[in-house]
């Protein structure tokens, strides 16, 4: 049966992809986004459909709606767009969440919260598993972004045990795929355009830290299981690729894809910089029978091409 969806930051990378999926499924999607990472370009080809509307407004203001589903999506994700004004980040992540699942409680709808790896911290555990509670500094650059989300997996726990609200977590790592902005200075897009461009490779530190990339589809697959999951089970659960490899291996594989003639230069590394990301993904197979199913080599062939379009147009 068709429903009345919100997706928060429904014009960010995830978010559009979500949208696209939830409206090819019949769906009534409002998305909203304030526009600071997302793009109207990443939506475009949803605009026409009756059943899409598109609201421009900041979560860390309430907003009503009737919904039976909230995807809270609406977050800045790359480390420097999270840091440019750490307190607004915040405010979206603790602000936000009230607004919504005040929302989500008066309409009784479920509500979804995009958390994401980052509550695992400097991990000491290897791979991460949802009983894990993290390394994380409390007073550090990333501390606006890995406690904002840690504040609203708590909101989230305390709306459902003291008001009964239908909540699902979801911690995200690390995901790639079209309609990441080109500019946002995370490693996937940074190295795509980099080698497209022919400039030098930038590795920060030595390039031995570890990270585990999901192709965007995958994502998606998982985290509409988790909202629709019959079973109650309310998470937290991990979605991502558990596939790791080094910084170092990943540049060398974006420039073979590429055929970049690129040369690999070291950065400093920026602080708290986490050493290790792999998921354990058991709960996610044991609960919502979902596992990824996109090889790195596949996903980033996509992406590849995504960028390469994408900079063409903008020349
Ligand atoms: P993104 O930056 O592309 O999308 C975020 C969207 O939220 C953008 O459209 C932005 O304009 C919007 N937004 C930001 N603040 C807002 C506010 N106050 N009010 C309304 N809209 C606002 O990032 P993404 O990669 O698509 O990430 C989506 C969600 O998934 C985020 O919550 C992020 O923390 C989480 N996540 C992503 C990853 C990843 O690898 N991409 C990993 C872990 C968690
Ligand atoms: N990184 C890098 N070069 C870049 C961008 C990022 O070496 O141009 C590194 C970054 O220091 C981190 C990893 O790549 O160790 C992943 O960074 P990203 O910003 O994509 O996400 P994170 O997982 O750190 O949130």
């Amino acid at each position: 049966m068709s429903k009345r969806i919100l997706v928060t930051g429904g014009a960010g990378f995830i978010g559009s992809h979500l949208c696209k999926r939830l409206l090819d499924e019949g769906n009534n999607v409002i998305c909203l986004d304030n526009f600071f990472t997302g793009s109207k370009k990443n939506i475009e080809e949803l605009l026409d459909n009756s059943r899409f509307e598109l609201v421009r407004h900041d979560i860390t203001k309430e907003y009503y709606a009737e919904v039976d589903q909230i995807y809270n999506m609406a977050c800045p994700a790359s480390p420097p767009h999270y840091q440019y004004n750490p307190i607004k980040t915040m405010k979206t992540s603790v602000l936000g969440i009230i607004n919504m699942l005040g929302l989500a409680k008066r309409c009784k709808a479920t509500i979804l919260q995009a958390s994401t790896s980052e509550v695992y911290g400097d991990p000491h555990v290897h791979p991460q598993v949802e009983t894990y509670w993290g390394n994380v500094n409390p007073i550090g650059i990333r501390s606006c972004y890995d406690e904002g989300k840690r504040c609203a997996e708590t909101l989230m726990m305390d709306y459902h045990r003291q008001n009964n609200v239908d909540t699902r977590i979801i911690r995200i790592f690390n995901t790639y795929g079209p309609n990441m902005d080109p500019q946002d200075g995370r490693v996937v897009s940074n190295f795509i355009v980099q080698a497209l461009q022919g400039q030098d490779i930038t590795i920060y530190g030595d390039g031995s830290q570890t990270r585990s990339f999901c192709y965007v589809s995958d994502l998606v697959d998982g985290i509409v299981k988790m909202m629709n999951n019959p079973q109650k089970f309310i998470g937290p659960v991990n979605l991502g690729n558990p596939s790791e490899r080094t910084i170092l291996e990943f540049a060398k594989l974006i420039i073979e894809m590429t055929g970049s003639k690129s040369k690999i230069v070291y950065k400093p590394l920026p602080g708290d910089d986490p050493t290790q990301r792999k998921p354990d993904i058991s709960l996610a197979k044991k609960e919502l029978g979902w596992e990824p199913k996109v090889d790195i080599r596949e996903g980033i062939e996509k992406t590849i091409e995504y960028f390469d379009k994408k900079l063409k147009e903008n020349k």
